[in-house]
């Protein structure tokens, strides 16, 4: 099988599967027991912290609160922040291009709790327009929620603009979903205030998640109970999965410059090759971050494409795994200003750590066949 399917999930990594399965054998007990195995436990979970501290360079600026996974911590985030503004500063900036995990939280907020939502522009490359940005900021935004990287077209937003607009701003709070840029991108913190992560997108495992924000006791707490982790995130902590993120997330880190040259360089075999036939699109920017590409198919149904695909024995999906059963269009490729012939005709390929030279040839080889089948339907 050829997975091109990275941005829905990814293999775990033997490694961090390894010290999952250590922890919980010799380290299975709570953190918040006062007993000497507990304070082994919490001293564990401490030391985690730490040396995501320093993956990420953190610099101690940020409290890490581990989550089951990146839909979590965007909820915990953006209701916690908000909440806490509610009557100081109620508008909230965000785009379409969002992941639902935000979208549908601000949607929630501004729809039964009565925030103002704001939809900052989107530009024909996928990315936000900074004017627009600027235009729409005033001393009311408290939240302000932008991804680094989009999951279905890959496209990186101006994070580092945002930032800068963001310093004349002090009431606002700048969060950013990360899930598909660690590991791939290098990513830079500096000036965010919040940020989400999802272990399983960069060979964790499942459920499996983190919240970076600068003091979690700005954060309204969304569950309630046992206090653990500042008090927003109650409940026993995973420790085992903690210990074995930070594994992931160390290798993620690690690897980034040279998985970004490898997977650059697929991801520029597929744009060329990909050219060569007639009909057939690229949607993602041409500066997209290396792991994902969309192609447009006009004609052709995107659930006709990746049974096509899937047949080769080839993974690829229509838009993303979380809303391509909605049976709607595609939000972010509407938002481009893409025709509604070639989304109804998208299909997503994502690129990973087990991605190989192989599968891309067998992907070319492939591709050549299932053009031969649906090359009658492209308008
Ligand atoms: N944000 C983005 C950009 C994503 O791609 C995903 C996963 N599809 C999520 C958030 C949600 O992550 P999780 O599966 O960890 O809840």
């Amino acid at each position: 099988m050829i997975y091109l399917d990275n941005a829905a999930t990814t293999k775990v990594d033997s490694s961090v599967m390894n010290s999952f399965v250590k922890v919980n054998e010799s380290l299975y007990f709570n953190p918040n027991s006062p007993h000497q195995a507990g304070l082994q436990a919490e001293k564990l979970l401490q030391q985690a912290k730490e040396q995501i501290n320093q993956a990420l360079k953190l610099n101690h600026l940020y409290d890490i609160i581990f989550t089951s996974g990146a839909t979590e911590s965007n909820n915990m985030a953006l209701k916690g922040i908000a909440y806490r503004k509610k009557d100081t500063a109620n508008e909230i900036i965000t785009s379409v291009l969002e992941h639902p995990s935000v979208l549908e939280v601000v949607r929630y907020l501004a729809e039964k709790e009565g925030f103002i939502l704001k939809y900052v522009n989107v530009k024909p490359n996928g990315q936000i327009d900074i004017e627009h940005f600027k235009a729409l900021m005033n001393d009311r935004v408290g939240l302000v929620t932008c991804m680094y990287v989009n999951n279905i077209m890959g496209q990186i937003q101006p994070i580092k603009q945002i930032v800068n607009i963001l310093k004349e701003y002090p009431k606002a709070h700048f969060h950013v979903d990360a899930v598909q840029a660690l590991g791939k991108i290098p990513l830079n913190i500096d000036g965010i205030d919040s940020l989400s992560l999802s272990g399983h997108k960069f060979n964790g495992l499942k459920g499996q998640g983190l919240l970076i924000t600068r003091t979690a006791h700005n954060l309204e707490p969304i569950i309630h109970g046992g206090g653990q982790e500042f008090g927003v995130r109650s409940g026993t902590v995973n420790l085992p999965m903690a210990v074995s993120m930070v594994k992931a997330i160390n290798q993620a880190v690690q690897q980034t410059e040279q998985l970004n040259q490898t997977l650059s360089s697929y991801q520029q075999q597929i744009r060329e090759m990909v050219e060569t036939y007639p009909g057939v699109k690229i949607n993602s920017p041409e500066d997209a971050a290396p792991q994902i590409i969309n192609i447009g198919f006009p004609g052709v149904k995107g659930e006709v494409l990746v049974n096509a695909f899937s047949k080769q024995d080839i993974m690829v999906s229509t838009t993303s795994a979380c809303s391509s059963k909605r049976g709607k269009l595609n939000e972010v490729l509407l938002a481009m200003g893409i025709p509604e012939k070639q989304i109804e005709g998208s299909i997503r390929l994502s690129m990973g750590q087990t991605t190989t030279q192989a599968d891309i040839d067998t992907f070319k080889e492939k591709f050549e066949l299932i053009y031969k089948e649906i090359k009658e339907l492209l308008k």
